[in-house]
Formats: C-alpha cells, sequence, structure tokens
C-alpha cells in the first residue's frame, strides 16, 4: 500500500525531530490530498445553502449533496438513499436514534441491551432514557479474550426487549462481533438492533441488506473523511415511525403556531444546514476507499496486525487486551505494571503516536481491573516499518520504566 502513503502529505513531517509514525486511526484517520482538494473546491467555487435556493450555486450544492448520499447508500448497500441521514457522527447518529425512538416507542419498563464492550456513545445515550423513561440496561459480558459471550444473548432477551445496541467492531479490544448473527438471534425474537459501526466501515465490506440491521451508524472522520460529518442509516419503516429528533428549518412541510407536519425522508430528520462540503469529501473519500477496494484494504490491514502482534509479544511482560479470532487491526496493551500514559508520552518524544487511557470504554477497563491502555490503530497507509519502530520505542520505554 506504499503507493498511497504519498497522498497524505501529513505523514510526510518529522515531530521531535524524528519521522511521525502515526498509529492513532482508531481515534481518526488522515486525509488524502483528493478529500482536501474536494474541500477547497467547495469553499472556492461552490458555496451555497441547499435545498431552499432557487439560484445557480445553490442548485449545484444540493445537487453535489445528494450525490454524496447516493455514494454512500451503494457504499454501505443500503436499498433507499433516505434511508441515509447525515449527521454530525456516530455520537451524533446514535444519540438520534435514542432521542427518537424514546420518544416514539419506549416506555417505563423497557429494555435496551447494549454489551460490555461498548464506546461510551452507545452506552450514555441509552442511559438517558432509563432515566427520563423508566428504562432498564442490560449487558452482554466479554470473556477474558476480548469476546463477546452470545450465549448469554437469549436469556437477557425478554418480551420487554425494545432495542439491541451493539458495536460492530471494539475501538479498544478490536474485536470484530458476529454481528449477522446476532442480528439474526434478536430478530427471531422482534427486537430491532442498532450496529455502532464507528471502527468498521473504513476497515472492511459494510452491507447494511445483507446484515438485515435496523440502524447503521458512523463517523466520516475515522474513514478518511472530513470530522464534523457522519451518518446515521435507518431502515424506511423505523425511520417513518420515528419523530423527528431535532426540530427546524428543512425538517417541516408545514409550520403553523396550531400544528407543524413534518418533511418526508430523509429530511425529517435534517434540521438546519448541514455541512455540505464535509458531505462532498466524504463522497470523495468514499470513491477513493471503493478505488483501491476494501478487500485489498482488509487483507492489508491484517497482514499489519499479525505483523504488530508478532513484534509486540516479543517485549517482556507485555499483555495484549484482545485476542478474538476475528480482530481489526487495533493492539491495546499494558507492560507489568507500567502506567499507559508513562509509555505514550516518551514513545511519543520518539515520534510515535498512539492513544493511551480508556479510549472511552470504561466498562472494558473496569472488567480487566486496569486504568487504561496503550492502543495502536493502524491504517491503509502503515507500514511493517512503522510497526518495528513502534516495537523499539515500546521497548526502550520498557527498560527507561521498569
Ligand atoms: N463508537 C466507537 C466504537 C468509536 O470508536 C467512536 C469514536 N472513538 C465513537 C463511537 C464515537 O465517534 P465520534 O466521536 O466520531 O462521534
Amino acid at each position: 500500500m506504499m503507493m498511497y502513503r504519498d497522498d497524505f502529505k501529513i505523514l510526510d513531517q518529522k515531530v521531535y525531530g524524528r519521522p511521525l509514525v502515526y498509529l492513532d486511526n482508531a481515534a481518526t484517520t488522515q486525509k488524502p490530498q483528493v478529500v482536501i482538494d474536494a474541500l477547497r473546491s467547495y469553499y472556492e467555487q461552490l458555496n451555497s445553502n441547499i435545498h431552499r435556493g432557487v439560484h445557480y450555486l445553490s442548485q449545484k450544492a444540493t445537487d453535489e449533496f445528494e450525490m454524496a448520499r447516493e455514494t454512500v447508500r451503494r457504499f454501505i448497500n443500503a436499498k433507499n438513499s433516505y434511508e441515509i441521514i447525515f449527521t454530525r457522527g456516530a455520537t451524533d447518529s446514535i444519540n438520534l436514534v435514542a432521542a427518537s425512538l424514546g420518544r416514539t416507542c419506549l416506555q417505563a419498563g423497557d429494555e435496551i441491551i447494549v454489551s460490555e464492550m461498548e464506546h461510551h456513545a452507545n452506552i450514555v445515550p441509552w442511559q438517558f432514557l432509563c432515566e427520563e423513561r423508566g428504562c432498564i440496561l442490560k449487558v452482554i459480558p466479554i470473556n477474558e479474550e476480548g469476546i463477546l459471550q452470545i450465549d448469554k444473548l437469549p436469556e437477557l432477551i425478554s418480551s420487554r426487549t425494545r432495542l439491541l445496541a451493539i458495536t460492530h467492531v471494539s475501538n479498544t479490544l478490536g474485536t470484530i462481533n458476529p454481528i449477522k448473527k446476532i442480528i439474526e438471534i434478536a430478530h427471531n425474537q422482534n427486537v430491532p438492533v442498532l450496529i455502532d459501526g464507528a471502527q468498521a466501515v473504513a476497515h472492511c465490506k459494510v452491507d447494511v441488506q445483507d446484515l438485515d440491521c435496523d440502524f447503521y451508524c458512523f463517523s466520516a472522520h475515522k474513514m478518511y473523511a472530513p470530522m464534523g460529518i457522519g451518518v446515521m442509516y435507518g431502515k424506511e419503516e423505523w425511520l417513518n415511525k420515528m419523530r423527528p429528533y431535532q426540530g427546524g428549518g428543512e425538517m417541516i412541510k408545514q409550520v403553523t403556531f396550531a400544528k407543524t407536519t413534518y418533511n418526508e425522508l430523509p429530511f425529517k430528520f435534517e434540521a438546519g444546514t448541514p455541512s455540505v462540503g464535509d458531505a462532498m469529501g466524504l463522497k470523495v473519500a468514499i470513491d477513493y476507499l471503493e478505488n483501491i477496494g476494501m478487500e485489498k484494504i482488509a487483507t492489508y490491514e491484517s497482514e499489519l496486525l499479525n505483523y504488530a502482534v508478532e513484534r509486540l509479544t516479543t517485549i517482556p511482560g507485555i499483555r495484549i487486551y484482545g485476542n478474538a479470532p476475528q480482530k481489526s487491526a487495533i493492539v491495546s496493551f499494558n507492560i507489568g505494571k507500567i502506567h499507559p500514559s508513562d509509555i505514550g508520552t516518551i514513545i511519543d518524544k520518539l515520534g510515535i503516536a498512539v492513544r493511551t487511557g480508556h479510549h472511552c470504554t470504561q466498562p472494558i477497563m473496569d472488567h480487566f481491573g486496569i486504568p487504561g491502555t496503550v492502543r495502536a490503530s493502524f491504517a491503509l497507509y502503515n507500514t511493517k516499518k512503522e510497526i518495528d519502530d513502534l516495537y523499539e520505542a515500546v521497548d526502550r520505554a520498557r527498560m527507561m520504566l521498569e
């Protein structure tokens, strides 16, 4: 994948006098030049508010925005483009479903199931519903390998279960959950399923019709696209049932002080001015990924993961958290009793960018009884040489801190 590295100029720099080794891709990926160019050309040539304008620029920007929606539809193989709702990101998407579904369908005593490996963005919005509506949160546990204990799912589902909200890929453990099977189990009990796809869409092919999920949420910035935009895919039947999340311009059909009626999909869920330039950047990022090929990316990243695990496991005292057989290119680890942030701080000075801490997954930290981990996460532009650099830096930090 070396040929694509030149598309990411930001990687070609030194920090503290050393070549930057960027291994914080689960937090956000870098953007290829074509995406940066798309943003620039939007603001240089096309900037205009959409949908409401009769003038040329507004119509052209509207067409581009809707083309971006169609590109997202194709990318995740949704049935209809109006099932693609643009949001600010995965967090916004999940909050949208929680608020909207909560208002529409949930009552005291209703149950929502999440898993122990969820990002806080897929826990806290459901806890709001528990506080506000008297709903009950149930949790699918994980085991010591960081694998979901799916055999516990059937006994967690009851006649009061209204939703299962689960991550496709864990941002801390790297575990790829067998979501197709999980969705089938839930659907057999008439329970709809929301998938948090924030860590999946840039790393494997996602087909929402094949998965048959009811909702699929993700952020653009983790898939080589701009920050500030994301997607909530929802099946038409659910989106029609749900009340809007936010009120304002664009989401209405008619407003009087006596009564307001809502716009059709997808606009019913897109109150206010959307991030048009970012949508165009997202379209270009998807084209970029598809041009390389999602399978090729998945295969390459899996090679990087295997190499990283092979090298890092030779470091004395290291423990890797998350050893599922189906794993995304994320390695979380600790060395003995050394605090993860001490390792992170030392290797930063050697040019290596990783993340340390709880990664917004405190229940995972509680499970393992640790304050945090060091997390290296890989993307299509990373190299084995960078993994060697990571290994050497971490081992050096170990020798300094032990
Ligand atoms: N879910 C998962 C699994 C994530 O990794 C993240 C980002 N760390 C989110 C949700 C939230 O994404 P965002 O901050 O882009 O809204």
